[in-house]
């Protein structure tokens, strides 16, 4: 009986967080950067605009994960649907690249924990190095696949409700190859994009969430401004291996201003985990 008893104890603490702060999408284009000691760091953010103040929350993200003392929970796998290949437009966007996927072609997940109806998976960019850290460690990159609540209609349209996104985080890990098709496709793009330009990329998602692999679970936000708490944050466990090569393919991409990311890194500093309990798949 202590087995079940404890998980009903884990389940009312993961739903028994303080008030999300939920922002919408700002009306008009807010200018932010990562770049230490300007008005518009990652520390200045809250007062960006009325719309930014969430980055002040408590639910804050990303974080500093302690493997440790992350609770077990059965949680099951994440898969899309349909299977197979979709398409997008990937394009800079002055903090990196990112892929958006066409309306028409979006997948959709069900699987999303501690969240009932379907997600869809909206787009995908990258972070070098990892914005989570697992043990006080950075890896050497993390990709975000983005994904909104299927009756909102749009990010816009979800940002602003507390079961409105769900990101699944992959950790990118450098070795000795680099194996992942669907990485290597997505990294094979950007380094042909240039500024101001687009690519149409086409890439099998379900290939980067490394099949069969466990994941931490948490409530939190998003990592740029609106820092919105709407957040269901999927982080798997193992990382995505790869190559030097293809991340320094991912840190030459040029942050507005014109440095590139090698530079001027594209990681918001971790946010206090509060009174959070962080789960793990088990
Ligand atoms: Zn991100």
């Amino acid at each position: 009986m202590l087995i079940p008893i404890a998980v009903v104890v884990v389940a009312a603490s993961v739903y028994a967080t303080a008030k999300d702060a939920l922002c919408p999408i700002p009306s008009k284009h807010i200018h932010f950067d990562y770049h230490p000691g300007s008005h518009d760091d990652p520390f200045h953010w809250y007062d960006l605009d009325k719309d930014t103040h969430c980055c002040n929350g408590s639910n804050q993200s990303p974080i500093d994960i302690p493997s440790g003392d992350a609770v077990c929970y059965p949680l099951g796998g994440i898969e899309y649907e349909p299977k197979g290949d979709v398409s997008g437009i990937l394009k800079m966007n002055g903090h990196g690249a990112n892929l958006a996927f066409f309306e028409n072609e979006r997948l959709v997940t069900k699987d999303i924990p501690f969240s009932d109806g379907e997600y869809v998976l909206g787009s995908m960019h990258f972070h070098s190095p990892s914005e989570h850290l697992v043990n006080g460690k950075h890896m050497d990159g993390e990709l975000h696949l983005v994904h909104y609540k299927k009756e909102y209609g749009s990010v816009a349209g979800a940002v602003d409700k507390a079961d409105g996104l769900a990101v699944i985080g992959v950790f990118l890990m450098v070795v000795g190859e680099s194996v992942n098709q669907a990485f290597n496709t997505f990294v094979d793009e950007v380094a042909h994009l240039k500024v101001g330009e687009s690519e149409e990329v086409t890439l099998d998602p379900n290939e980067l969430l490394v099949l069969d692999n466990d994941y931490y679970t948490y409530k939190g936000s998003l990592t740029t401004p609106p820092c919105s708490e709407s957040v269901r944050w999927v982080l798997m466990v193992l990382p995505l291996l790869t190559t030097e090569d293809r991340i320094r393919v991912l840190r030459a991409v040029p942050v507005s201003g014109g440095e590139p990311l090698s530079v001027d890194t594209n990681d918001r500093p971790t946010q206090p985990l509060n009174n959070r309990t962080v789960l793990v798949s088990c």
